[in-house]
């Protein structure tokens, strides 16, 4: 058992520190194929249920863009996403002005806010390019 609770918490660390590694907010399948260069024989269940894990305890971010494939962020301070139409890619977006957006609607309508979600949508520069 004790052995097995090693296991365990290698594959999480070893998951988590391949989601840091990048900003490129990977899918669970992204995220399996780079976890499997360092342990070959860990299942793309085993990542989900680590994911999704990691996810509840506040240590990764879950990004559902579009009702498309859902994403994982390594960063979880707040910040904001924008989404290209064309190939998907998903890039964070920096946002000072909205950091007290929550407060202002407290203020003014008198609800307890638990969070929010704002996505851009547009066309990346590679895209445009093309
Ligand atoms: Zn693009
Ligand atoms: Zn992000």
């Amino acid at each position: 058992m004790k052995e097995e609770n090693l296991r365990i918490t290698h594959q999480r660390e070893v998951i988590l520190e391949e989601l840091r590694s990048v900003t490129s907010h990977p899918t669970a399948d992204d995220l399996y194929d780079m976890v499997r260069q360092r342990l070959p024989r860990i299942s793309l269940a085993t990542v989900y249920r680590n994911l999704e894990w990691m996810t509840d305890q506040g240590m990764v971010q879950k990004i559902e863009v579009g009702g498309r494939q859902k994403r994982f962020d390594g960063n979880v301070e707040p910040h904001y996403h924008i989404r290209c139409m064309e190939c998907g890619k998903v890039d964070d977006v920096e946002l000072q002005q909205f950091r007290n957006i929550e407060n202002r609607l407290v203020d003014e309508r008198g609800y307890k806010v638990l969070g929010h979600r704002l996505e851009f949508m547009g066309i990346c520069p590679v895209c445009r390019n093309r």
